[in-house]
């Protein structure tokens, strides 16, 4: 019964490994502090530019007394596991690393992270932690449809499904025919995988005729690795009757588990015993108060590998103030819409692709796929957004298309504020992926 004591609501069984998701305020802080100096004295004593680094602006792992002392330490960037590639950010001899993986960065060299046989039990404990707050239990069955290899989505949610006493289908991301074949013979019950793939797979489905709410068993979606909407999300329940679910993760910080919403959908509720977060103003790097928007950082409390301080994840949130309904103590911070990095400056105006995707959605007739391409007209921006409608849209007259293209039209500009040329295509015809699509093209880039 221990297990169960900081849970609030106890009309709602908890499961036992949500625990920590519970624990009073100042026992957590308490907690985060002693593994913050730890964790502090660890990178000081092991990586050579941290401490560099921490030497240049006079701080002293002794020097953190308190959270908010954190500010006092430097930030980390993509760039210097790059610049330290393959090795040099590890804290642990290479006896204790049990486990790589890579980002799944297109250009260069990769980032390397290094797993001891803790951070692997950290990670799991987060992804379990994760699937409990979808709902997901022993007795459900787990398609991952996730890569499995370097990218860290795939081994992430197994592990964390094993945890659980799921009976767990590696199937990997690809081979759409057989994932439906399996996932309906099976009697799957949650599926994890990138948004677009879950698209692709509805997709193809419905080409074969298949009913996801009736011959599907299918409950829970766990969908992360991407930015999707709020407006993606509704598409996505209604055409199959499942719960889509939104978990959160990076490869520095381990992968897939360090947050995920709970049923409240007040944002995702972050691991922060592990995983430590703050906001920060991305062009002054001053730490930001809960409530502000800003760039997200996250320091590993009790990582060992490749442990990362202040890692500046380029995704922009905030972290909610007030309490959430279900009564969990870890803070919730505002689902990613947008990394800093794939802003696109169209005309001037700043326009980010999820508030493209919001317009789209809010129209019943366009389906959940489309692409953006922005291009130059002499010293002109332009934007052009495909997006595919439904079959018996398709074949309406020329009028009511005429009317719906102009629909859509202002839907976008109304968000964006600026006019975007929509075409609108066939079903099964845009692009789609096995693991994170790219929809935007920008072809200013060219020259
Ligand atoms: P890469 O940086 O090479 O894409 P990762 O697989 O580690 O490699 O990607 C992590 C990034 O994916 C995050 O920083 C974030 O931008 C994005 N991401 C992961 N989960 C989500 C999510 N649930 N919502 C929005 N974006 C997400
Ligand atoms: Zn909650």
């Amino acid at each position: 019964m221990a297990l169960y004591e900081y849970a609030h609501d106890l009309d709602t069984p908890v499961h036992p490994v949500s625990a920590p998701d519970y624990m009073p305020i100042e026992q957590l802080r308490a907690l985060q502090l002693h593994r913050l100096q730890g964790l502090i004295k660890r990178v000081y004593d092991n990586v050579p530019l941290t401490r560099k680094r921490m030497d240049e602006r006079g701080v002293r792992p002794e020097h953190v007394k308190s959270l908010k002392d954190i500010a006092l330490l430097p930030f980390s960037v993509k760039t210097d596991l790059r610049d330290e590639y393959p090795f040099g950010l590890f804290a642990s001899p290479m006896n204790d690393i049990v486990r790589f993986h890579c980002s799944s960065g297109t250009t260069g060299k990769p980032i390397v992270i290094g797993n001891t046989q803790n951070d692997i039990l950290v990670w799991q404990n987060g992804c379990m932690r994760a699937l409990a707050m979808c709902g997901v239990r022993s007795s459900d069955v787990m398609q991952v449809a996730y890569g499995y290899g370097l990218f860290t989505g795939g081994l992430g949610l197994h592990y964390g499904g094993e945890g659980l006493g799921c009976a767990v289908l590696p199937i990997s991301g690809g081979n759409t025919d057989r994932q439906l074949m399996l996932m309906k013979d099976m009697g799957v019950t949650v599926i994890a995988c990138t948004p677009s793939y879950f698209l692709h797979l509805i997709d193809e489905g419905m080409k074969k005729g298949l009913d996801f709410k009736t011959e599907m068993k299918l409950k829970h979606g766990v969908f992360g690795a991407e930015p999707w909407t709020e407006e993606m999300r509704a598409k996505i329940e209604s055409l199959t009757g499942i719960t889509a679910h939104d978990i959160y993760g990076l490869t520095e910080i381990c992968g897939p588990g360090v947050a995920n919403d709970c049923q409240h959908r007040r944002g995702l509720h972050i691991f922060e015993d592990h995983f430590y977060p703050e906001i920060i103003d991305p062009d002054t790097l001053e730490p930001l108060p809960d409530g502000e928007k800003g760039e997200l950082v996250f320091t590993t409390l009790t990582r060992t590998g490749t442990p990362m301080l202040r890692y500046r994840t380029r995704d922009l949130s905030r972290i909610y103030t007030g309490a959430c309904p279900c009564g969990r103590t870890i803070r919730t911070f505002e689902r990613i819409s947008a990394r800093s990095d794939d802003m696109l400056i169209i005309r001037g105006v700043n326009v980010f692709p999820s508030q493209i995707e919001a317009g789209l959605m809010s129209i019943d007739s366009v389906l959940p796929h489309y692409q953006i391409i922005v291009d130059k007209e002499g010293d002109l921006d332009t934007l052009e957004v495909k997006v595919e409608v439904t079959k018996e849209t398709f074949s309406d007259e020329i009028k009511t298309l005429e009317k719906l293209r102009s629909r859509i039209g202002h839907a976008v500009q109304r968000i964006i504020n600026i006019s975007a040329k929509v075409t609108l295509v066939e079903p099964h015809t845009l692009p789609r992926s096995e693991g994170k699509l790219k929809r935007v093209t920008d072809l200013r880039k060219k020259a």
